[in-house]
């Protein structure tokens, strides 16, 4: 569920990358796109690597399930505007510049945003996979380390058998 939440994510980055190049006429640009369970109370981030260009945008996968409107409409319009201020300038703020690409994207240029950050700063969630049926499982930092410490301590409801193994993050790239 929870991946398909983060495709349409995508899909909105890659639609706002699309208003912003053909405002600022730019090419085709790499970014890639990254979902982290680990971002505490940050909605989302943009960094840049001024030796190779590289430019990343991550988002907070614990807060997007219970924050789609504000992610769709506010934090990806908010890093993707980061993104093209890197891309434009090799550097990026909250300043003109950036806020005058959020106006241009039809977002409101807000620095910080509001959402309940209660579940995401307790040390974030970390995502493990069921072996038998693969569904995914959110595990709190207090669960994740017990379950470091014995392997055997949880498994799926789908079977006793089961053991939970850890997965990277969602990444996904243009
Ligand atoms: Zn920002
Ligand atoms: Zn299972």
């Amino acid at each position: 569920m929870n991946f398909e939440l983060q495709k349409q994510a995508v899909e909105r980055v890659k639609y706002y990358i699309d208003l912003a190049r053909s405002s600022y006429n730019i090419p085709r640009f790499d970014c890639t796109i990254e979902f982290s369970y680990k971002l505490g109370r940050s909605a989302g981030l943009c960094k840049f690597k001024s030796k190779t260009g590289k430019i990343t945008v991550i988002f907070n996968a614990v807060l997007l399930p219970d924050n789609k409107e504000d992610f769709f409409n506010a934090t990806i319009p908010h890093e993707v505007a980061h993104a093209v201020d890197f891309y434009l300038r090799g550097k990026s703020d909250h300043g003109r510049n950036w806020q005058s690409i959020m106006f241009n994207l039809g977002a409101n240029p807000k620095r910080t945003h509001d959402m309940d950050t209660r579940k995401s700063a307790k040390g974030g969630l970390f995502l493990y996979k069921c072996e038998v049926c693969s569904a995914e499982v959110e595990l709190g930092k207090i669960r994740h380390n017990r379950l470091q410490k014995d392997p055997t301590k949880y498994s799926h409801a789908c079977s006793r058998a089961t053991r939970l193994v850890p997965t990277l993050n969602f990444i996904k790239s243009l």
